[in-house]
């Protein structure tokens, strides 16, 4: 499940009431730190809002890409990469395979580090790498309303759900037609209309 760059405010994770002791949370500054955060009177419990972070994977097989179209919101009916939320306990790879698994029913092999991009006005990290399908086979996971195996020039540009996906599919295309693959770094903002924009990227190999 990815859910980047929805027009509406960032998911602020609000938390009412203490989760340790259930007393009614109220907002300060604790001692030492530097922002405001809910915190309990009762047992000193404070709640910190940290990014969520995002993996997922462009799965290459014979020059072809894998997408999947969305069965979830946001963006029902785009298409997409797999990629989603990441468990506590696996590892930013562990979890773009993860999801290959779940949405495409995709094996995925060899998999490297391709793009990250920081989202800071959703408070959310992508992580997107770069593998290839193991056997060539996919399917529809309970997320998907179907896969395929595309070539470059099939690509539905204006169909795709998120500009992340978009931003680094291009990059990837690109990449492979020169021969080598660098590693991306870019910032994503939305600009006064809520269009998702790239901030700036910086490109090393
Ligand atoms: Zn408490």
């Amino acid at each position: 499940m990815i859910s980047i760059i929805p027009n509406r405010a960032p998911v602020m994770q609000e938390v009412l009431y203490c989760p340790q002791c259930a007393h009614r949370l109220h907002q300060a500054i604790p001692d030492g730190d530097h922002a405001e955060r809910s915190v309990c009177s009762q047992c000193d419990y404070i709640h910190y809002l940290n990014p969520k972070l995002v993996a997922g994977c462009i799965v290459e097989y014979q020059e072809k890409i894998l997408l999947c179209r969305r069965a979830i919101e946001p963006r029902h009916g785009f298409w997409t990469v797999p990629a989603g939320y990441m468990e506590n306990g696996e590892t930013t790879a562990q979890c773009a395979a993860r999801e290959a698994y779940e949405e495409a029913e995709a094996r995925v092999d060899d998999l490297v580090l391709f793009a990250s991009y920081s989202l800071p006005h959703i408070s959310q990290v992508y992580l997107l790498y770069r593998g290839t399908l193991r056997d060539g086979a996919h399917a529809a996971g309970s997320e998907s309303l179907e896969t395929r195996l595309l070539h470059a020039e099939d690509i539905p540009w204006q169909d795709l759900a998120f500009f992340v996906v978009a931003d680094a599919l291009q990059r990837y295309l690109q990449d492979r037609q020169r021969g080598h693959f660098a590693h991306y770094d870019a910032v994503v903002e939305h600009d006064a209309q809520h269009q998702a924009r790239l901030v700036s990227y910086s490109r090393v190999g």
